[in-house]
């Protein structure tokens, strides 16, 4: 296999949620367009109450990536 993934989890273009590779879909938003191209991790348990999540617009509790892209 030679895959250049170095990462443990990919990035949902849109939403920046943080799936598994073997993941199809996005959990989160539904979308299909994925990239490992991303930093930062970032957990948001409470969306209601993380500043982070309001800073990116994160709506549900999850795994999601600072930045996404390079
Ligand atoms: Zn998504």
């Amino acid at each position: 296999m030679s895959s250049r993934q170095t990462k443990p989890f990919k990035a949902c273009l849109k939403c920046k949620a943080l799936v598994r590779p073997d993941e199809t879909k996005c959990p989160v938003c539904g979308s299909t367009e994925f990239t490992f191209e991303w930093s930062g991790m970032v957990i948001v348990l409470d969306p209601e109450k993380s500043k982070v999540a309001k800073f990116l617009d994160i709506k549900k509790p999850g795994r999601y990536a600072l930045k996404v892209g390079y």
